[in-house]
């Protein structure tokens, strides 16, 4: 007998046609994609090495930087999701042994410390539960307790729901404390819940490194994540002692890539997304288009009709103070008596709407609803309410 037959058949799964159902996707990601995009990424592939794929990425770079509101020279996309953007922040700017100060106060902070402890550093945290923030006073002490190299802040807590004031912050960082004459601590922000939705301005926030993701307000497909480094960022992560850990994340190389270094030539380092960057394109283009502050506007505007319509359903939103809630992902108080899963489950069924429980430590307190983009209208929040009221009505309520 050959050594060479097959003797695995082809998978029967593998002869039926794909299948892909229609889902209102208001959890917290992905977001539905509006046909506009979904078309860009249906176009035909071109190679990452094209000069016409150059030009798309310079553009991805230019919508990034008004995204971002900032003049950052190294801008680019990473080519994977919102985590490839945690890694390469916190690979490329810390070496091991250097002290990081992490704040969690949901599932993001708890990620980014396991990154840092996982390539050496030194990693301190403050912690709060789901939901709580950190106050100027408390991040100043901090800071000056650990005298970190880094510090990380998640702007859109969407775990908790909660859109963490940044003003201020940037000041301490860069004040508080004096490594050498070159550099001190950067501020490092992850806005993949909330950029687009709630204001945040990179370069007068004095933020040193922000990334975020494709698949929440931008309504891009999940797969690309954008990232910028100010010069404090890059200077720190370009003379460093040793290499990253991460050779797929070593900026010397993205930096090439993205035609943000001073060679005169982009070599091959890894094959882009090329689908995904046309999509990301296109969803950049549609931010540009109908303006930061209008995305802003729509989102605040569309997560009150949604916290009363909750409120008027009896349940309790989990973030108390209106300022601190995040527009893009409202957290919900589990009813009383209610199985959370038993609710989710419902809605999902009978109405296609997907919402989600929490995560990490605030898994069994919330209930989350993303409105986001495409899917940001006071229809959609009808759809939501009206899913959720059905859910409530339907589903047994055990104690309480
Ligand atoms: N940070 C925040 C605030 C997020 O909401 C998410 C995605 N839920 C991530 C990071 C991780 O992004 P991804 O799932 O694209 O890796």
């Amino acid at each position: 007998r050959a050594m060479s037959s097959v003797n695995i058949p082809p998978p029967e799964c593998m002869l039926r046609p794909l299948e892909v159902p229609y889902r209102y996707l208001f959890g917290p990601g992905p977001s539905n994609v509006p046909p506009r995009i979904l078309a860009a990424g249906a176009r035909p592939i071109i190679g990452h090495l094209h000069t016409e794929m150059y030009e798309i990425m310079n553009d991805i770079k230019r919508g990034i930087q008004y995204a971002f509101q900032t003049n950052n020279h190294m801008t680019l996309a990473m080519s994977g999701s919102g985590h490839t953007a945690m890694e390469c922040a916190v690979f490329n700017t810390v070496e091991p042994g250097e002290s990081v100060l992490v704040s969690i106060n949901g599932v993001w902070g708890e990620r980014v410390a396991e990154i840092a402890e996982r390539m050496g550093a030194k990693v301190h945290t403050m912690v709060k539960s789901p939901g709580g923030y950190f106050t100027t006073e408390e991040i100043e002490k901090a800071l000056a307790k650990h005298k970190p190299v880094l510090f990380f802040l998640t702007h859109g807590e969407s775990s908790a729901g909660l859109a963490h004031p940044v003003d201020n912050v940037g000041d301490l960082c860069t004040s508080v404390w004096v490594i050498n004459a070159e550099h001190n601590c950067l501020f490092l922000v992850d806005s993949v819940a909330s950029l687009g939705a709630s204001p945040l301005l990179m370069d007068q926030q004095k933020i040193d490194i922000l990334y975020t993701g494709s698949q929440k307000a931008l309504n891009a497909p999940p797969g690309t994540a954008p990232i910028s480094f100010n010069e404090r960022a890059c200077h720190k992560m370009f003379n460093r002692k040793i290499k990253p850990v991460s050779y797929l994340l070593d900026m010397t190389h993205l930096s090439n890539y993205w035609g943000n270094d001073s060679k005169s030539a982009r070599e091959y380092h890894h094959t882009g997304p090329v689908s995904g960057f046309f999509a990301l394109r296109e969803s950049l283009a549609i931010l540009a288009e109908k303006g930061l502050e209008n995305s802003w506007r729509q989102h605040r505007e569309v997560a009150e009709y949604l916290w009363k319509g909750i409120e008027d359903l009896g349940l309790k939103l989990f973030i108390k103070d209106k300022d601190l809630r995040l527009p893009s992902v409202t957290t919900i108080a589990i009813p009383d008596g209610y199985d959370w899963k038993e609710l989710l489950a419902y809605m999902m069924k009978h109405h296609q709407v997907e919402m989600t429980g929490g995560l990490g430590p605030s898994i069994g307190m919330v209930i989350r609803v993303g409105l986001m983009g495409y899917n940001c209208s006071k229809f959609n929040a009808d759809k939501a309410l009206t899913a959720l009221a059905d859910a409530l009505k339907h589903c047994p309520k055990r104690r309480g």
